[in-house]
């Protein structure tokens, strides 16, 4: 804690896998003379930058960027960038140290990298977004590349951003490189799917654990934090497989709709007009506005899917929902559950779908971005959506039997931490000390 001073939410996602690992460590003490552990959490390069940029009013605008390559045991670095004023480096190193075992869990050749910039994208004019993304790859474009690191979108980066910085990173390198980013639009490279790929990925797994308990989706009511990228493609699939998704938010408040979310107007005002999600109650008069988004978690679900950001539910909130008798929660976030609402859940036998193994149809699918890349190919929907399905059943089988192993099972917060972690760690020793 003295050596990354401050870093809260670093420490934070360091404690929760460390903590789930000690099982693995009493068997396995090679690790610990290899200093396994002292070397994972240690980011192998950080690059913090510079990121100059004119507004429309001719003024000149200074951002901080950043990109952490935490660790290539497996495979080129490979996480998104997130644009948020939010943005530090404790917040890109937590998402950077996740992304390891996420990628690992895969069972894809991807090793673990995040990035970012204390931008804030809202209120900015395409002008602004653009000449931003150009500045920040100016910097970001020698630091990366498809065998060496492999950005994508995150909080704040999505189609637009992602054409903007391929674009210049385009122009900088003057090659054919389309791997070098994922997330692009169909027409320069993208993969099919990999839009919805997070969001649906999320409802196949907790599909699978729901499965395993003996349940499924069918009538049930469901509460959806956040209206953006995986939000949408949550509600989504989880409407096709027969659950009212009754609620829904931004981070300004959030909106309840009894008769079920209308899934075309968020679109519609998210995607297309990029307006406040309170805007919804006037397409719809018979649903409410709250402002405020964390008592989003006083409405009755038996499936809450927390897809806004880190630490959304914490112990106030998981009380509400375990009150109102949910069933499962599945984190379609990055770390939305603190540590302590996590153990709450776990003793009152909520099941648990986290973040690492229940998000990773993102970074699954951008992976399979990368194959279709190299092979100068593209398949359709259907093709990458079902192996989208397929390893995200593979990652619910690898959490699962990982958790019974170490004599935890259900657990699957545990066992998708030992499963991702145990691939990178065996990598490492092989690779010796590096
Ligand atoms: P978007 O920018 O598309 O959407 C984010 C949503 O969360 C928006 O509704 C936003 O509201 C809300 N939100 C963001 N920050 C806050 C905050 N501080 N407080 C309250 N609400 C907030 O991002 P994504 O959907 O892509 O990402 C959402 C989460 O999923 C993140 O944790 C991300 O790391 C994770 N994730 C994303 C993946 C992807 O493929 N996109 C892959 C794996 C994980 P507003 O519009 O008002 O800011």
């Amino acid at each position: 804690k003295k050596r990354n001073h401050g870093e809260v939410e670093f420490h934070q996602a360091v404690e929760e896998v460390l903590l789930s690992l000690e099982p693995v460590i009493a068997k396995h003490p090679e690790f610990v003379e290899a200093g396994i552990l002292e070397r994972i959490v240690e980011p192998e390069r950080q690059i913090i930058f510079r990121v100059p940029w004119v507004d429309d009013q001719g003024k000149v605008q200074v951002n901080r960027g950043f990109r952490v390559q935490f660790n290539s045991a497996i495979g080129p670095y490979k996480g998104g960038l997130r644009f948020h004023p939010s943005v530090y480096v404790g917040i890109i190193k937590f998402l950077g140290f996740e992304q390891i075992f996420k990628n690992s869990l895969t069972g894809l050749p991807i090793g673990g990298g995040k990035g970012g910039s204390d931008f804030d994208p809202k209120g900015k004019s395409d002008a602004e977004v653009m000449r931003f993304c150009q500045s920040f790859m100016t910097e970001l474009y020698r630091h990366i590349g498809q065998d060496v690191d492999v950005p994508a979108g995150d909080i704040g980066v999505g189609g637009r951003e992602i054409g903007y910085m391929y674009g210049q990173y385009k122009r900088l390198k003057n090659a054919y490189e389309a791997g070098v980013l994922t997330g692009k639009g169909l027409t320069y490279g993208g993969s099919l799917a990999r839009t919805e790929a997070t969001g649906y990925g999320l409802v196949y797994f907790v599909r699978e654990m729901l499965k395993e308990h003996g349940h499924s989706y069918e009538g049930k009511t469901v509460v959806i934090s956040g209206s953006g990228n995986v939000a949408i493609y949550a509600c989504q699939k989880a409407q096709s497989y027969g659950a009212k998704v009754v609620a829904m938010s931004d981070s300004n408040g959030y909106i309840y709709d009894k008769n079920g979310i209308n899934l075309a107007t968020i679109r519609q005002l998210k995607e297309v007009e990029r307006k406040r999600i309170s805007e919804y109650v006037k397409h719809h008069p018979e649903a409410e506005y709250h402002e405020g988004f964390s008592n989003i978690w006083s409405i009755k679900c038996d499936i809450a899917l927390p897809c806004a950001t880190q630490n959304d539910i914490d112990v106030p909130q998981a009380e509400m929902l375990i009150k109102n008798g949910v069933l499962a929660v599945g984190e379609g976030a990055n770390m939305p559950t603190t540590n302590e609402a996590i153990k709450l859940f776990l003793e009152k036998g909520v099941l648990l779908a986290p973040a690492k193994a229940a998000n990773a149809g993102g970074v699954a699918t951008s992976a399979l971005e990368m194959s279709q890349n190299s092979m100068r190919l593209s398949w359709t929907f259907e093709e990458v959506d079902a192996k989208l399905d397929a390893i995200m059943v593979n990652i619910f089988n690898a959490s699962k039997d990982a958790a019974a192993k170490y004599g935890i099972p259900g657990n699957y917060v545990a066992g998708a931490n030992i499963a991702g972690f145990l691939k990178v760690a065996n990598a490492m020793m092989a690779q010796g000390l590096v």
